[in-house]
């Protein structure tokens, strides 16, 4: 099929709901992707960070093909031997607690917003998120999501959520009633543009929670998985939270997300509470056993501090010849580039015919995240390509 007719058939059969980028990738191999013309893409943005370790890596694909000889579902009603291994694994990288497994990130923000609307007074409903958040488009999580964009045309939306400003703690300590539940935070945000959350205000945050009994739930469904230098970015401030999202990453390229809590709260949501029919089904849960070994195995968060110093310098070069770059910023391998202009979309498309796939979190910010398998030789030929981009600009 050319890709008129790719075009034309979503044009009549699939919903409008995305602005699409003129491509069709039909391959993908490791930081390579294919389109339908045959033309080689390197993928620094590699399908928003669900082929974290890259496209078909490995050791997830061998994963996945012995499980394909085996058994593809098992519903929650019987035990799998895969799901428990997986829930292991997570608990022993993170803290103790137990897992419990949805399909995308949006439905493990809601099983959050469960647990802290099941837990404690009745009374306490209220949750308090970030401006500028991102947590799903799921009617609760839409509305957990601290930007307007995502919830016009949807009210009435469900009550009880407020937004205060990011690495503020007075905004949070004084939007705290004795209504507040719970706050969901992203360490980094993503969507909002690569915000770091300072350490003290993390810490702050942690402590503001512990005193009034309020939930500190960090939602990594964006930073999970090495992305940041550390397996999980919470790992980074010195905090332990009471649960924590992930998705993305975590299926190596097939649908998954979790909702992990804190032993403390494990037993918030009991037998008839909550449930998912594809939840931790153990396909994609062998793929995930996959992207732990990888990164394990291969010394892939090593990797991700050396070659998020190196392209961070690389991009600092940049910044020195172009003044059109304002800053670099981010963590690890979650790193964005703030333009001095309002166009990072109309950089995107050209960095596209280049053959460089990154995105645009933000009118003025480009989104670069690589999978955490990037080598310097990858690095060196994004560099070149980009640099092509700004020297037309
Ligand atoms: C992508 C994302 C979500 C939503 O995940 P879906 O799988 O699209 O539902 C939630 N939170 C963060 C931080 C994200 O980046």
């Amino acid at each position: 099929m050319d890709m008129n007719e790719i075009k034309e058939l979503y044009q009549k059969y699939v919903l409008p709901t995305y602005t699409r980028q003129d491509l069709c990738l039909v391959k993908g191999d490791g930081i390579w992707v294919e389109d339908a013309g045959g033309k080689k893409y390197l993928d620094f943005f590699p399908g928003w960070a669900v082929s974290g370790t890259g496209h078909r890596h490995p050791r997830v694909v061998r994963r996945i093909a012995e499980q394909l000889e085996r058994i593809l579902h098992v519903s929650n009603n019987y035990y799998n031997d895969v799901q428990p291994l997986l829930a292991k694994k997570i608990v022993e990288h993170s803290f103790q607690g137990k897992v419990f497994f949805a399909n995308s990130g949006a439905e493990a923000n809601e099983g959050a917003i469960k647990l802290a609307r099941r837990y404690g007074n009745p009374d306490r409903y209220e949750i308090i998120t970030m401006e500028k958040s991102f947590h799903g488009r799921t009617l609760a999580t839409l509305t957990a999501t601290g930007q307007d964009k995502v919830k016009e045309g949807f009210s009435p939306l469900p009550e009880g959520f407020k937004h205060v400003p990011f690495n503020d703690i007075d905004a949070f300590t004084d939007a705290v009633t004795d209504k507040t539940a719970a706050v969901i935070i992203e360490p980094i945000q993503g969507e909002g543009g690569i915000n770091v959350a300072d350490e003290m205000y993390m810490r702050d945050l942690s402590c503001a929670c512990r005193r009034k009994d309020i939930l500190l739930i960090v939602d990594e469904v964006q930073t999970c998985m090495g992305r940041t230098g550390e397996m999980f970015a919470y790992k980074h401030f010195g905090i332990e939270p009471d649960a924590m999202t992930l998705a993305k990453s975590l299926g190596g390229g097939l649908p998954i997300g979790a909702l992990v809590v804190n032993k403390k709260f494990v037993d918030v949501l009991k037998a008839g509470s909550h449930a998912s029919t594809f939840g931790g089904s153990p396909i994609v849960c062998a793929a995930a056993l996959g992207v732990f070994e990888a990164i394990e195995e291969d010394d892939l968060l090593e990797n991700v501090a050396e070659m998020s110093e190196y392209l961070i310098t690389r991009l600092n070069e940049l910044k020195e010849k172009h003044p059109v770059i304002k800053m670099v910023k981010g963590k690890g391998l979650m790193i964005g580039v703030e333009l001095d202009i309002e166009d990072a979309a109309g950089i995107v498309g050209a960095c596209m015919k280049e053959g460089l796939l990154i995105n645009c979190a933000q009118k003025n910010i480009l989104r670069i995240m690589p999978p955490i398998t990037v080598t310097k030789k990858n690095v060196d030929a994004a560099i070149e390509k980009f640099s092509k981009v700004l020297k037309k600009i």
